[in-house]
């Protein structure tokens, strides 16, 4: 029960126009689909249906790549970097002057609470196209090899749990190294990208540099498996990755695979425990625990892990959970049905296994895909909710004695994305960090987000870098003008 009675504190939108019906944005103009049947995207706070979206065919995705393939060579990769940069700042500020806009979209279409959409995933968002306009005539300066050149056409396969976001990490550095690019954003939350059609035409970028193809998995798969790609950038399960890692063997295609995580956030005796709580909150509980680097085991130990279980579970039941559009609140309704399912499935499983269940009680609303935060202790290695990705609001709660147990359990699971480390050792933090098998590692803090910090995984979790310098590699070639670059980027003049 929450020691506070909050007043409503909805957040109006009336700001967003929501068009009944959308086409697919091909060529700098929106396109009847020649796919199936349209599709439906609802609230999933209250399942109320918000827009039909078009589901493109094969060959709505071939005309999406020949457009991108035309405004390619004809446009994009001949304009300086200079130019292209000034595109990417024009963006970025219109990113910035409609954030409200978006940010009410992105939470109707997905669920996630107005205050995470409004203060993390839109100024993110234009924070990556700052970033990288920044790059577009550095990439000389950049340690990219001599003469970095753009690889052509990117196909870019988005999530849903930060889809407007995941859009700005895979099409600022693309376009910024000279890229053209077909994006598809995931079935059950096209909104944000298809309103950002309107931001490319308010920032006059060329047709076809950016084309955004709506559809399920089968549109994903016939990018992966279209000819003219020259580059495919995925983030989602690693179930998908593996398929599309499978696609593109024996071709050219490079690849870029940013998949799931089950990190580990570890609690030591020394740690501050109340800005522990706060982090093991931020780390599982923020976005419905919809992250892929989310801290879903917490490491405890043992000597704390009694205080830490009370404090915490104090903590919970404090959490706001309900109307993602009321500015108060702190856990929002999980994204889809299915996906609500596929936690309620993992939460018997770990009953089954003997794990003990504890949650938060709160009210859910009646209507919408909703569930509780919720604590699994007794965990033990084996359990397959301490290995398996949940995607929800979860923690399952593991102990240890010493720092070399600690990295061992952190470390053992199939996945490798990120961790966590709570101590005020900084000689710790330090030996930890090395022995940690995860892609990015935060100290005293966690689920912190910056352009300019490289992020990505080991083992299950994929390959590739997306953000900083490295995340440039991903995007262009570098063995000289007519070298290794692809067949798409060799008749053209200077792409800088
Ligand atoms: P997917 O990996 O299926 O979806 C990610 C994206 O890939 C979506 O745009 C999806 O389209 C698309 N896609 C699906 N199948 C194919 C294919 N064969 N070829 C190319 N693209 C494809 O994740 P789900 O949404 O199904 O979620 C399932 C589980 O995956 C979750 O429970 C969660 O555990 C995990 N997940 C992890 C994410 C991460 O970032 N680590 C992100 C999302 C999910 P569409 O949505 O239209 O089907």
């Amino acid at each position: 029960m929450s020691p506070f009675e909050y007043a409503p504190a909805p957040e109006s939108r009336a700001v967003v126009d929501i068009a009944s019906s959308y086409g697919l944005y091909i060529g700098g103009q929106f396109v009847e689909a020649t796919g199936g049947a349209p599709f439906k995207t609802v609230n999933p706070a209250t399942e109320e249906v918000l827009a039909e979206v078009s589901e493109a065919s094969a060959d709505d995705v071939d005309v999406a790549v020949k457009a991108a393939r035309t405004a390619y060579t004809r446009v994009w990769s001949r304009m300086s970097g200079a130019d292209r940069g000034k595109y990417l700042f024009r963006i970025a500020r219109i990113l910035q002057e409609r954030a409200r806009e978006f940010a009410v979209l992105e939470t109707l279409d997905n669920g996630k609470p107005i205050k995470e959409a409004r203060d993390v995933d839109l100024p993110l968002a234009a924070a990556h196209f700052f970033y990288h306009a920044g790059w577009a005539d550095k990439l000389d300066h950049a340690s990219l090899g001599p003469n970095p050149r753009p690889l052509g056409v990117v196909g870019q396969i988005v999530p849903w749990n930060f889809p407007l976001l995941m859009l700005a990490w895979k099409i600022a550095p693309a376009l910024a190294c000279g890229n053209t690019v077909v994006i598809k954003p995931a079935e059950t939350t096209p909104l944000t990208a298809l309103l950002f059609a309107s931001v490319c035409e308010q920032a006059e970028l060329p047709p076809g540099v950016v084309n955004i193809v709506t559809g399920a998995g089968a549109t994903g798969q016939a990018i992966v498996d279209h000819p003219g790609i020259d580059k495919l950038a995925f983030t989602g399960s690693t179930a998908v990755g593996k398929m599309i890692a499978r696609s593109i063997a024996g071709t050219r295609k490079k690849a870029t695979l940013e998949l799931g995580g089950k990190a580990a956030n570890i609690i030591f005796d020394d740690a501050p425990i109340d800005q522990a709580v706060e982090g093991i909150v931020n780390g599982i509980f923020f976005n419905q625990g919809h992250v892929c680097c989310a801290g879903s085991r917490i490491l405890v130990q043992e000597s704390i892990a009694e205080e830490l279980d009370h404090r915490l579970k104090r903590r919970l039941a404090t959490l706001r959970v309900g109307d993602p559009m009321d500015k108060n609140t702190d856990v929002g309704a999980i994204n889809s049905r299915k996906q609500l399912d596929r936690i309620e499935e993992m939460v018997a499983v770990g009953e089954a296994e003997g794990a003990e269940r504890w949650d938060s009680g709160c009210a859910l609303p009646t209507n919408g895909f909703w569930f509780r935060p919720t604590v699994f202790s007794g965990v033990s290695q084996t359990h397959r909710i301490a290995q398996e990705e949940i995607f929800g609001p979860v923690v399952s709660v593991l102990t240890f004695r010493t720092p070399a147990e600690a990295v061992a359990k952190a470390n053992n699971t199939p996945y490798g994305l990120s961790a966590g480390i709570w101590t005020e050792k900084g000689s710790r933090i330090l030996w930890m960090a090395d022995q940690l098998r995860a892609g990015v590692v935060w100290a005293n803090t966690f689920n912190k987000f910056d352009p300019t910090s490289p992020f990505g995984g080991y083992k299950e979790s994929g390959y590739g870098r997306e953000g900083g310098r490295h995340g440039l590699e991903a995007y262009v070639t570098s063995a000289g003008p007519y070298g290794r670059a692809s067949e798409a980027a060799r008749p053209q003049g200077g792409s800088r």
